[in-house]
């Protein structure tokens, strides 16, 4: 083996421009382009009749979740006909009846396919059987099960210690997988244990923990039907949680009210065309926005300062504003936060925020005589420096407004991907809990590691610095998902061993270590069949509730493994059938996993019996009103920062944002069509009047660039679109502009990449 030999591959793929066509931006959101779009999508990627079975069984009590968000189902069974085009989308990317196997991989090299765009690796369609790329080959090629299981366990015993592996989940994998994953991990020895969640809704856990004693949502789909106003902070439902409209359009009708506080006008909050009703698809729709408070990136925490100051204000005069009883019996600082607030220049937080303060009022006179308020906010939130201060502000106003631990009140963090809350329920996480390592001791009969791991930043840093060798991912493609592109790439370039367990092309498959190799699973929507039974897993929404979910469709190939079964086959390898736990027999019978599940996890209770039909909630303090885990045995208000970064001359602060045809990182196709923007993916959503400073006209071409720790880095050939957007702010597409994020810029504890604010510079191109 030549032991510098180094693949030549891309790690951005293609930068050309596709061939944009521009409209006007939407003013409703679904209807019956949503059901177009949808159908398009899934007949085109899996014929007629295998989309109409499958889709009649998504998101159903006998069916399988949507392997798209999070966002849950109505507790009552779900009607048919109860996904959204995301999720249509999302089963047919993974449904496809295109494959690939080891001819492709023979005909082309890595080299060759990472010069395509992320688009287009995904467009190739399912893998299909198990591949190994070896050192110094630029060819994937065959390799049997137990040859792959043998090899990984190999590489596993060469490393110093085990935290040189690392185990990253993404939030697809079902309970049982992660569970299984996360205790071969720490059974192997190590706690280094990332998951997407480090990226994404971490700051919304710290900060929730921190104030609340969970670091989970509140609120139930119910509670939002009947909410008095919903506050969306930094979210898009339309786009990445479209079932949500349906919730926000019940409250509606119900005379709720809603509040929109995002940089920019998302057409899903303007109006949705609900393809359920004869309104929805005849109609105009139901408006769904009242106030929008169309802010500058990142200036929420001078905002809700500047709400609850003026509140405090009215609450003052009528002592009638905020809740004092219940501030009284469950919330601790209340007078620090009222000689804090004091502190604050009105007119400077209304200067921070670039809001009109006639839109501001309008919020403060709704909130002020209201109760029943849910705040739901996703990743225009985490994703600063400061997210998680500026969670526990928005925490602030709902505490002081009594509006927590009541019906149609309350917290709600949108998750992304649709199991990444169960992943963290069921043990992956970087932490070490003593408990947990208590009760495996008890149940597993192994001592897991007491040395806290690393997460998503740890890791990268680690495989950069040659600490971490081996890299295996439960789903995902990392390198994409992951901050600052170019040093994510070095650090996988770096690794021993890079293990792919994944059911589509990416580009982690082409940017590997040394030896790689891709296990091939099923997808969500799949028959997982042993001796003759069908197998199910269980899943936990966004709301905490756990629900079985059961394949239907024909495998890819006979030569797929299920996620649990080769993680269980793996670590009855790397033990050699020497161990406590029975891994073989746990992944032939899900029944077993389930039961180590009820034992070992907190909260899960007889989860075979318990998750069938519309399935059970996990524990939740919150909704109890109990707060004994705090300080005080009370909800915490907290005294928050104000954002510290000043633009200078020709900066912009830039915001990553997702298309209407993608899902987290994965593209289906090249439209924005809420955002009129077609066929093309590289573009800079600018306002106008900038525009006219940077002599800048519409389709120009600029590379952005970010400057921090005196290293420039720069995201190439992007079209500049006059957009509505507050000036000075600018959004583009994740995960082509990943490249512009320092992995060492942060939330401040949580740890979460700050890809909603990064500080840019652009340069015209000739
Ligand atoms: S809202 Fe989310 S979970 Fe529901 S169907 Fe759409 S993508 Fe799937």
């Amino acid at each position: 083996m030549d032991k510098d030999f180094c693949r030549k591959v891309s790690i951005r793929g293609s930068n050309d421009l596709t061939g944009i066509k521009l409209t006007e931006p939407k003013r409703h959101a679904a209807g019956m382009s949503g059901i177009q779009a949808a159908l398009q999508h899934t007949f085109k990627e899996m014929g007629a009749v295998r989309s109409m079975r499958a889709l009649l069984k998504m998101n159903q009590n006998d069916g399988f979740e949507c392997p798209s968000c999070a966002w849950p189902d109505p507790d009552k069974a779900s009607k048919i006909g109860e996904f959204c085009e995301n999720g249509a989308k999302a089963l047919a990317d993974e449904a496809t009846t295109e494959h690939i196997g080891r001819e492709f991989f023979r005909k082309h090299s890595v080299e060759e396919l990472s010069l395509l765009s992320d688009y287009e690796l995904n467009k190739f369609g399912r893998l299909i059987e198990p591949l190994v790329l070896r050192p110094g080959s630029v060819h994937y090629e065959l390799i049997t099960w137990q040859d792959a299981y043998t090899l990984i366990s190999g590489e596993l015993r060469k490393l110093d210690t085990p935290d040189e592996a690392i185990f990253y989940t993404s939030g697809r994998s079902s309970n049982e997988a992660a569970f299984l994953y996360g205790m071969f991990a720490r059974a192997f020895g190590t706690n280094n244990m990332p998951d997407c969640s480090n990226m994404c809704h971490e700051s919304s856990g710290v900060a929730l923990k921190e104030t609340l004693g969970i670091g989970k949502g509140s609120t139930k789909l119910e509670d939002l039907y009947k909410a008095e106003v919903v506050i969306i902070a930094g979210q898009n439902p339309g786009t990445n949680h479209p079932r949500m409209l349906s919730a926000l359009e019940k409250c509606k009708i119900n005379g709720g009210k809603i509040i929109s506080i995002n940089p920019l006008e998302e057409s899903g909050l303007v109006n949705f065309k609900n393809p359920q009703t004869v309104k929805g698809m005849l109609g105009g729709g139901e408006d769904l926005t009242n106030i929008h408070l169309q802010l500058n990136i990142n200036q929420d925490i001078p905002l809700i300062k500047l709400l609850i100051k003026k509140l405090a204000d009215l609450d003052a005069e009528t002592a009638k504003v905020f809740d004092h009883e219940f501030i009284n019996k469950y919330v601790d600082g209340y007078d620090a936060l009222m000689n804090d607030i004091k502190k604050y220049d009105s007119q400077d937080l209304l200067r921070s925020t670039g809001v009109d303060e006639v839109r501001i009022n309008e919020a403060v006179q709704l909130l002020a005589s209201k109760s029943r308020i849910i705040v739901c906010w996703a990743m225009g939130l985490t994703q600063h420096k400061n997210g998680v201060e500026t969670i526990r502000e928005y925490i602030n106003l709902l505490l002081l407004k009594g509006a927590i631990g009541k019906q149609n009140a309350g917290t709600c963090p949108v998750r992304g991907h649709s199991n990444v809350q169960g992943d963290r329920s069921v043990g992956i996480m970087h932490h070490v809990d003593v408990a947990l390592n208590n009760r495996i001791k008890e149940y597993l009969g192994f001592i897991a590691p007491d040395k806290e791991g690393l997460d998503t930043v740890g890791a990268m840093k680690a495989m950069y610095e040659g600490k971490g060798k081996a890299f295996i991912c439960l789903g995902g493609n990392f390198l994409m998902a992951a901050s600052d592109t170019e040093y994510t790439a070095k650090a996988l370039q770096r690794c021993a061993l890079t293990v792919q367990i994944s059911t589509k092309l990416n580009r982690s498959h082409l940017v590997t270590g040394k030896t790689a190799l891709i296990l091939p699973t099923f997808g969500r929507s799949e028959k997982d069949m042993k001796k003759g039974q069908l197998r199910y897993v269980t899943i936990e929404n966004s709301m905490g509730r756990v629900r079985q979910s059961r394949g239907l469709l024909k495998p890819a190939s006979n030569n797929l493994k299920s996620e649990p079964e080769l993680i269980a086959e793996l670590a009855d390898t790397y033990f050699e059938g020497n161990h406590t736990v029975a891994w073989k027999a746990l992944g032939e019978d899900y029944e077993l996993i389930r039961q180590h599940i009820d034992n070992v996890i907190k909260g899960f209770d007889k989860t075979s019996e318990n998750s069938k039909g519309s399935g059970y909630y996990l524990p939740n303090n919150v909704r109890d009103l109990d707060f004994s885990g705090l300080p005080n045995g009370k909800a915490q208000l907290t005294l928050n920062r104000l954002p510290d970064h000043e633009l200078r001359k020709n900066e912009f602060m830039l915001m990553t944002i997702r298309s209407h045809d993608q899902f987290n990182t994965t593209i289906y196709g090249l439209n924005d069509r809420y955002r009129g923007v077609y066929n093309e993916r590289r573009v800079l959503f600018m306002n106008e009047e900038d525009m006219k400073q940077q002599d800048l006209i519409k389709l120009d071409v600029v590379d952005i660039s970010s400057f921090y720790d005196d290293t420039k880095r720069t995201a190439y050939n992007f079209l500049v679109i006059p957009y509505k957007i507050p000036k000075g702010n600018l959004a583009a597409y994740f995960p082509e502009t990943n490249v512009l994020v320092p992995y060492n810029h942060y939330a401040v504890r949580s740890k979460t990449p700050i890809s909603k604010s990064i500080v840019v510079k652009l340069t015209k191109v000739i």
